[in-house]
């Protein structure tokens, strides 16, 4: 299984504290990497995980959403090991009201966060990469990165962008060693999705359309991160992976 070890490597996760990338973080430490773990709350417990896991770990809290912050926290980031092998752009939000009604605040929120910051860390990670010549982006996108969604219209751009920036910095890199990809998750139970699961009808029509017939939880996500962040992906560029019970499958 040595094409899967990822001892020896450093992960940069956005958003670990909790949801998809508590899980992705996780799943990357039981794999053997450090992690650095950013969020706007605390990353106490995805690190009570890491250490249980053998691994080592730093929190780093910040708003991503500040464009200004990011070149500190990537210093700060680098500081732990010196190096950043594998970044996973997790961190996302997503915002609720009828297109015709979404505020342009709500619309700017969401772009800045799912798609500027994702830009930029990408940016940052890849300079570094490309002077080591090696490296892997993990980016999260979204069944709305092929679908329109309900009442989404700003997190439904936002991904549909992500997946084009995924292919975009993928042509540019994929020469030069660095694999950039997406995981597209489906349903997953976290703070994200918590507004549908409480409302039973819809909760109940979703899992009815759900081939798997289960929402996805963040453990479903460590091995596709682990593939994405290990030499098993070596040959894989700009692609966007579903993760998501047979959902796009339908
Ligand atoms: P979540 O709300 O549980 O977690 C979001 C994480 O991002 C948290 O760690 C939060 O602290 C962090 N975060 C939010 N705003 C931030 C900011 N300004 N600065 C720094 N960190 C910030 O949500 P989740 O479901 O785990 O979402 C993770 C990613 O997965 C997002 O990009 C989301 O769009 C995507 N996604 C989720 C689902 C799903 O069904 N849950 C499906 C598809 C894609």
């Amino acid at each position: 299984m040595n094409l899967f070890d990822l001892s020896g490597k450093t992960a940069l996760v956005t958003g670990a504290s909790g949801g998809l990338g508590q899980g992705i973080a996780q799943g990357l430490a039981e794999a053997g990497a450090d992690i650095v773990a950013v969020s706007q709350s605390s990353c106490e417990t995805t690190l009570e995980g890491i250490r249980k896991a053998g691994r080592q770990g730093i929190g780093i809290s910040a708003d991503l959403s500040q464009a200004d912050l990011l070149e500190n926290v990537f210093t700060q980031a680098m500081e732990f090991n010196g190096r950043i092998d594998i970044l996973v752009n997790n961190a996302g939000i997503i915002r609720r009201t009828p297109a015709a009604e979404h505020s342009r605040e709500d619309w700017q929120e969401v772009l800045d966060l799912n798609l500027t910051t994702v830009f930029l860390l990408c940016q940052l990670a890849g300079k570094h990469m490309i002077a080591k010549g090696a490296g892997k982006i993990i980016n999260i996108a979204s069944m709305l990165s092929f679908q329109g969604g309900i009442n989404v219209p700003g997190y439904t751009a936002s991904k549909h962008g992500v997946a084009g920036l995924t292919k975009a910095f993928a042509n540019e890199w994929a020469g030069k060693g660095i694999q950039v990809n997406a995981i597209a998750p489906g349903y997953m139970v976290t703070n994200n999705t918590s507004p549908i699961l409480q409302d039973e009808a819809r909760t109940r029509s979703i899992t009815e359309r759900i081939p798997a017939g289960r929402w996805g939880t963040p453990n479903d996500l460590k091995g596709p991160a682990v593939f994405l962040a290990s030499s098993a992906s070596d040959y894989l560029n700009g692609h966007v992976l579903c993760v998501d019970g047979g959902w796009m499958a339908r």
